[in-house]
């Protein structure tokens, strides 16, 4: 969520200001700040959506962008679609959030312009172009840089401009960079191989565009090459932009294009620190579920067990019925549990903590009948203990051996697995208290 007291966000709204980009186009709500004091060093740098590995845009603040909301909804965009960048200019940018989707060559804009192929461009590569590397998206071939002072400060900044998007996983061509990286056997990002680093579709709606991320980087005042002057619609005085490309492929990836960027766009919304929260739970979260599941197995074992001997205990005719209520408390109470965690896990994303919250719930009201059945079981199972004996013929202390041998073991293993986890819980107990 927006940390607003990072300064890169009054810097970048400065910026956004000094634009004129429509507040209608903002969601500040979904903002973050990826910045170095920011995105704690501890968190991944690179997460994996849908089998695609994208790299997270360290260094890099997201100003949030509107989205369908319905529509992704729909789609499943949010836990379903690959994360990827645009590297663009601020107008570029701006076009593709209006007309809510990346344009492709040939498209007519809303106000009736044709685009085409930049010129220094491949020509003939109909397509929008993507990438899960911010490094490849910011690369000077595609993302605009420009020069911005501060009025707050009147320092001189660098600004960089890149459209962060949700892409439906199978509307992508993967293919090589083609900046001529591999040309001179240059690695372009530390995560993802040149080989992987760009994605081409044809597809309009597969992307949706949730965020406009700016590199904002303190600039030295004599230092403005690579720079040039960006379209003075606004307060031109304060920025200066570097020709960039945009959605196409540059012809000779070193020469520096002037012009426009091919409008392209889409638009959308969304939080980031969603998508990786949920990346980075997804695993732990799947080990729940599969642990749960694991689990389920005793109490059907017990279920099953006490049905098929429920009268073949007369010594004690509660030993079956026990076997019976514990296994089909513990199904009900694991079968919930699964289903709760499973749903708050799909669907409900960041407020994954509700499914923890209802758990709690659960684990409070099965444990209390858990040690109250427990003893109970205890009474029976040992009480009979000394009598029991597993011949039919006899039937005054006779109870089936399997029955009661399953049910003996089952009450060892629950006192074995109550010892461990107190075994456990006062050892984190001493540690932390050692180590405060
Ligand atoms: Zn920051």
């Amino acid at each position: 969520m927006a940390t607003s007291e990072c300064e890169k966000f009054r810097i970048g709204r400065e910026f956004l200001e000094s634009v004129a980009w429509p507040s209608q186009l903002r969601k500040p709500a979904h903002d973050r700040c990826y910045c170095y004091q920011c995105y704690p060093s501890s968190h991944p740098d690179a997460l994996t959506v849908a089998g695609y590995k994208y790299v997270i845009p360290h260094g890099w603040t997201r100003f949030a962008v509107s989205v369908d909301s319905d529509i992704c909804e729909l789609h499943n965009v949010w836990s379903t679609w690959l994360i990827c960048y645009h590297g663009t200019s601020i107008e570029s940018a701006r076009s593709c959030v209006e007309h809510r989707q990346l344009l492709l060559p040939n498209d007519i804009t809303m106000y009736g312009k044709k685009l085409e192929i930049p010129k220094g461009h491949i020509p003939k590569e109909n397509y929008i172009f993507t990438t899960p590397s911010i490094t490849y998206a910011a690369h000077q071939a595609y993302a605009r840089a420009y020069h911005f002072r501060s009025p707050h400060d009147s320092r001189l900044y660098t600004i960089k401009v890149v459209l962060q998007c949700r892409q439906k996983p199978d509307s992508i061509i993967v293919q090589p960079e083609t900046v001529g990286a591999q040309v001179r056997m240059q690695r372009i990002c530390t995560h993802i191989p040149n080989e992987e680093l760009e994605w081409k579709t044809q597809h309009r709606s597969s992307v949706v565009i949730y965020g406009l991320l700016l590199q904002i980087k303190k600039c030295d005042e004599n230092d403005t090459s690579n720079l040039t002057s960006l379209p003075s619609s606004s307060s031109a005085t304060h920025y200066n932009s570097i020709p960039t490309i945009s959605n196409t492929i540059p012809r000779d990836p070193l020469k520096k294009l002037s012009g426009t960027v091919s409008p392209i766009s889409m638009s959308i919304d969304s939080t980031d620190e969603y998508s990786i929260e949920r990346d980075a739970m997804s695993t732990k979260q799947v080990s729940v579920l599969v642990m749960i599941l694991v689990a389920t197995l005793l109490p059907i074992a017990a279920l099953v067990v006490g049905q098929i001997y429920k009268s073949d205990c007369p010594i004690q005719s509660w030993i079956p019925q026990w076997m019976t209520v514990f296994g089909a408390v513990g199904i009900g109470v694991f079968g919930t549990a699964f289903t709760i965690l499973l749903i708050s896990f799909k669907c409900c994303g960041e407020d994954s903590h509700i499914g923890g919250c209802i758990t709690n719930c659960f684990v409070c009201l099965l444990a209390f009948f858990y040690f109250s059945w427990l003893i109970a079981g205890s009474v029976w199972v040992f009480g009979v203990r000394p009598s029991v004996q597993y011949d039919k013929r006899i039937p005054e202390n006779y109870c089936q051996e399997n029955l009661y041998k399953f049910a003996f073991g089952l009450l060892i293993t629950q006192y074995s697995l109550i010892a461990i986890a107190l075994c456990i819980g006062t050892s984190a107990c001493l540690f932390i208290f050692c180590v405060d």
